[in-house]
């Protein structure tokens, strides 16, 4: 569980004044730009060496008095339901009012730790009024100043001290990370632009772990994922202008550092021996993968055409037909969204855990239909199956004689468990143990 750390309180008292002072450099908020929906303001901050996640409700409540209950409580309500701690702000400009009591009283029904920032104790004077909010019954009171930064280190100091997680997790974790790999001219770039708008769409920019990439979180409709690309590594590539060179090292390492891969195809063009290259690549690494057939407008269409397409598709993947398509064009901005949505879904299934009665229950039964094939006289045996705690989906058949399965039989389990689960877009790994 990440540290999440919500900062309530009524319109005006200075909640994201305070919010911008802890998110600082990192850059919280995208803009109002169409199709970005934020219902909560979130950035990420760290006092401390720890990290936590910092909600502002500030964006909701603008209202008058009147209009506290409703959806505006409703909201506020499930800011401080996903918080591991809240900062009720009152303002010491304005001493207690009726609607920090209306707060308060939602506050006290939770059972989460809360601390008072009694804000606007800019001056010594104002900073003594703030001992009337004791009369909140809340508990400690801190004085303190958004706009200067007075009094926020101690504020922060009893904020961390509630924190259940060490905070030192990445508050990136869970997050789909998608690479968009293809070959020149695919539309990679114009995919990014259209997908980001002119304005980016930045939540925040994470530094890479041990190698130079970065990867960029991303909010659009709604839907959190991080794009992973190699900026660093571009930089380095002054020594020795061999591009093409560097090009490969970027997609491979943003590959790398990804859960799903985007391959991105130029329709026109169709799936060619570079872009195999890529799934194999992808496969490799064991990562999510999915096509993305681009230039879709530039193809003449009838009824049929996409089924065709689809036909032609699955023929040259073959055995890897579970391998996802979408149809797309950048250009008119067809489908680019249920790209990332596809992706997201594909992320959702590399990290799906069957359990291991589901896993026998479906798979045992198509084996006694279809056993594998005696070798040299000797009957195999599975006895069962059960999904190894892996990154990426393994699944481990236990057997008397693992060595005797071969690769036919292994894709007809393999086929059995893509019809009972949904794995489309992931590879999935198969052993066979001795038992
Ligand atoms: P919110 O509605 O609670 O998010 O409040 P804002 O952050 O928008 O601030 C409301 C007003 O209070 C703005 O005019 C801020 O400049 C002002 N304000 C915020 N913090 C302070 C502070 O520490 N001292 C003073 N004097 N004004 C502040
Ligand atoms: P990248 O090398 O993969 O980053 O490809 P670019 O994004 O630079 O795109 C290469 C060219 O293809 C540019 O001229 C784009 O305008 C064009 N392009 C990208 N997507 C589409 C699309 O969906 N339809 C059409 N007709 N052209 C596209």
């Amino acid at each position: 569980m990440a540290n999440i750390v919500a900062i309530v309180g009524r319109p005006n008292v200075g909640k994201s004044t305070f919010f911008n002072r802890l998110v600082e450099k990192r850059q919280a908020i995208m803009d109002n730009e169409s199709g970005v929906t934020r219902d909560r303001h979130y950035g990420y901050a760290e006092w401390v060496g720890k990290h936590f996640t910092v909600i502002d409700t500030g964006g909701y409540v603008t209202g008058s008095e009147d209009v506290f209950e409703g959806a505006i409580r409703e909201q506020v309500e499930e800011a401080m339901n996903e918080a591991s701690v809240v900062i009720f702000m009152a303002d010491c400009h304005d001493g207690l009012t009726g609607m920090d009591n209306d707060f308060a009283r939602i506050v006290r029904g939770l059972k989460k730790p809360v601390v008072i920032a009694a804000n606007k104790a800019d001056t010594a004077e104002w900073s003594y009024q703030s001992s009337e909010f004791y009369g909140l019954g809340l508990g400690e009171v801190f004085p303190i100043s958004s706009s200067s930064g007075a009094g926020t280190g101690e504020l922060l100091d009893e904020v961390v001290k509630h924190f259940e997680d060490e905070g030192t997790e990445n508050p990136d974790d869970g997050i789909p990370r998608i690479a968009i790999l293809g070959r020149p001219n695919a539309g990679k770039s114009s995919f990014m632009n259209a997908l980001l708008g002119k304005e980016r769409t930045i939540v925040t920019d994470v530094a890479g772990t041990t190698r130079d990439s970065i990867n960029t979180r991303y909010k659009l409709y709604g839907q959190d994922f991080i794009l992973t690309d190699t900026a660093g590594v571009r930089k380095k590539s002054k020594v020795h202008e061999d591009i093409e060179f560097y090009s490969v090292m970027r997609a491979l390492q943003a590959l790398q550092d990804s859960d799903v891969c985007i391959i991105m195809v130029d329709a026109v063009r169709g799936l060619e021996a570079q872009d195999m290259n890529l799934i194999s690549l992808a496969l490799k690494y064991k990562k999510g993968l999915m096509l993305m057939m681009n230039k879709w407008d530039l193809i003449e269409k009838d009824s049929n055409t996409m089924n065709k397409a689809k036909a032609q598709l699955e023929e040259k993947l073959g055995h890897l037909n579970w391998i996802p398509q979408i149809f797309t064009s950048v250009t008119q901005k067809q489908r680019i969204f249920q790209a990332i949505e596809l992706a997201v879904k594909v992320y959702h299934n590399r990290i799906r855990k069957i359990s291991t009665s589901a896993l026998n229950d479906a798979i045992l039964p198509q084996i006694d239909r279809f056993p594998p094939p005696a070798l040299k006289g000797k009957h195999i045996k599975i006895k069962y199956i059960t999904q190894l705690p892996t990154h990426a989906p393994t699944i481990a058949f236990f057997c008397n004689l693992p060595q005797y399965i071969k690769a036919p039989y292994e894709r007809y389990l393999e086929n059995n468990i893509r019809e009972s689960f949904d794995f489309e877009g992931v590879p999935i790994k198969l052993v066979f143990r001795k038992k």
